[in-house]
């Protein structure tokens, strides 16, 4: 390995955390964080008060980070999670034909009438693509495996990425489009939260003959799934809520006061007085991006 393949990586370690995007490194021409597993953690250390991921470690100071890459070409892991980004990371499937992610990607955009903004865009040595987007304010994402579609994952809080300039069985991860990030699409935090046995938060629209009684019970069903969460997983199921109350007020079947009021009664329930801002802002950016994206109530059958 040259000094230059050296230099190019920690120059691009330098500007993914000039953009606000903590780095760790991997083991050169790897995907694997140069750092144990929790199962051989010595506890000392950065791991003195308990081990520490590389996620917690990521860093965006720039002097760590030319001391860290002077000796090895190491690649650059990017953690989109802490930084407020969200990976969707597209790819090829291993065998035989079929559409690949990107494909599906945009299938599933036309299906749910969302956009698919150009954003900033990194090809991958297997030849698929990462697109990297800011996600809404108080919307707090995981990554997910074969969630949204089979050769689509994303890479958010639980997980990183690699950035542009990394190498793997013999090929680069390359800047493909450097138009800044969009913001994500709901359509896109809709189907990264949601569950496949989640009806009235789900993709499948059926026929509805009373849509009176349909947003009534939605309304019922979201609220009340959103009043029994355990501590937890709160966040994600209140945005979810939120927003597919959101793409009812959007396709003006439900009053938005009905829905804001609603929404703000089931998280009082959760006695939580401490978290009150936080969870009405997430209420906001989720009912105002389900609403960009309304649901076709009177739609296709499922
Ligand atoms: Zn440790």
């Amino acid at each position: 390995m040259s000094d230059t393949h050296r230099d190019a990586l920690t120059r691009a370690a330098l500007e993914m955390a000039g953009r606000g995007i903590p780095v760790f490194p991997l083991w050169p021409g790897t995907k694997i964080a140069a750092w144990h597993r929790p199962a051989r953690c010595p506890g000392t250390g950065a791991c003195a008060d308990g081990h520490a991921n590389p996620e917690d470690l990521a860093t965006l100071d720039p002097d760590r980070i030319r001391w860290r890459w002077s000796d090895r070409p190491w690649n650059v892991g990017v953690f989109p999670g802490p930084a407020g980004r969200i990976v969707v990371d597209c790819d090829q499937p291993k065998t035989g034909g079929g559409p690949d992610g990107w494909e599906q990607l945009q299938e599933l955009a036309a299906d749910r009438g969302g956009p698919l903004p150009d954003t900033w865009t990194v090809t991958t040595p297997s030849g698929g693509r990462h697109l990297w987007f800011r996600v809404p304010p108080g919307c707090r994402l995981r990554g997910t495996v074969k969630h949204i579609a089979s050769h689509v994952d994303t890479r958010c809080w639980g997980t990183y990425a690699l950035a542009p300039g990394s190498v793997f069985e013999g090929g680069a991860y390359e800047l493909f489009d450097d138009t800044s990030e969009a913001e994500l699409p709901g359509w896109l935090i809709q189907a990264n939260v949601e569950h496949a046995s989640t009806a009235l938060s789900g993709s499948g629209e059926k026929p509805v003959k009373a849509p009176d009684a349909y947003v009534a019970a939605a309304l019922r069903a979201e609220t009340d799934r959103v009043r029994r969460e355990p501590l937890g997983q709160r966040n994600k199921v209140l945005c979810t809520a939120a927003y597919a109350l959101g793409q009812l007020v959007g396709a003006r079947v439900l009053d938005e006061h009905l829905a804001r009021a609603e929404l703000h009664a089931a998280v009082a329930a959760w006695g939580t007085p401490e978290s009150r801002v936080k969870d009405h802002g997430v209420i906001e950016t989720s009912l105002a991006a389900g609403a960009r994206n309304p649901r076709r109530i009177t739609g296709k059958a499922a």
